[in-house]
């Protein structure tokens, strides 16, 4: 481990400042999708409504600072939060780093451009359906969320001797 790499290759999630881990969002939008439950077999299922405050041209959220008030259930990542829950899609930068993985050359850390990760299929621009003008969950299953676009593979390997630890 070189002094030279960047943050996400020396520390750990958990040792990251506030402003580090910030900046690992892409802003893809994939986990501010509604998802559901498999009743029987607890298999995730996505939709592609978005929350109330995603931006679909963007992906990020309108009222960042104020989510958790708006949207009761949404979930504040954490680097504990990162490592049980199973809903984080695979491209996302924070399960990447947990499994021990670098971040990929679309991501925005790597390119300096923000708009790769729109290039590279991986955000929900011009995907979603407004959750006002949905209706019931259960017609909008699809499965692009829970999958690494062709244009954004590939995703990088585990590091050999990665000694990442949330
Ligand atoms: S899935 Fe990960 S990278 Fe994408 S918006 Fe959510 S937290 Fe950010």
């Amino acid at each position: 481990m070189a002094a030279s790499d960047p943050f996400w290759r020396r520390k750990t999630l958990g040792a990251m400042t506030r402003a580090e881990w910030e900046s690992l969002c892409d802003g893809c939008g994939r986990c501010c999708l509604h998802k559901l439950r498999d009743e029987e077999t607890e298999a995730l299922l996505w939709t592609h409504v978005g929350c109330r405050l995603l931006d679909g041209a963007t992906g990020r959220c309108t009222d960042y600072a104020n989510r958790k008030s708006r949207v009761p259930d949404c979930v504040k990542l954490t680097p504990a939060k990162v490592a049980a829950i199973d809903w984080l899609p695979p491209t996302c930068a924070y399960r990447l780093l947990a499994e021990g993985r670098d971040l990929p050359w679309w991501h925005p850390l790597v390119s300096g451009d923000p708009e790769t990760v729109h290039q590279a299929g991986v955000s929900i621009r011009g995907r979603i359906v407004a959750e006002r003008d949905a209706g019931a969950l259960e017609d909008h299953v699809v499965a692009w969320p829970g999958r690494v676009p062709k244009a954004a593979k590939p995703i990088p390997p585990v590091r050999r001797g990665s000694d990442t630890e949330l």
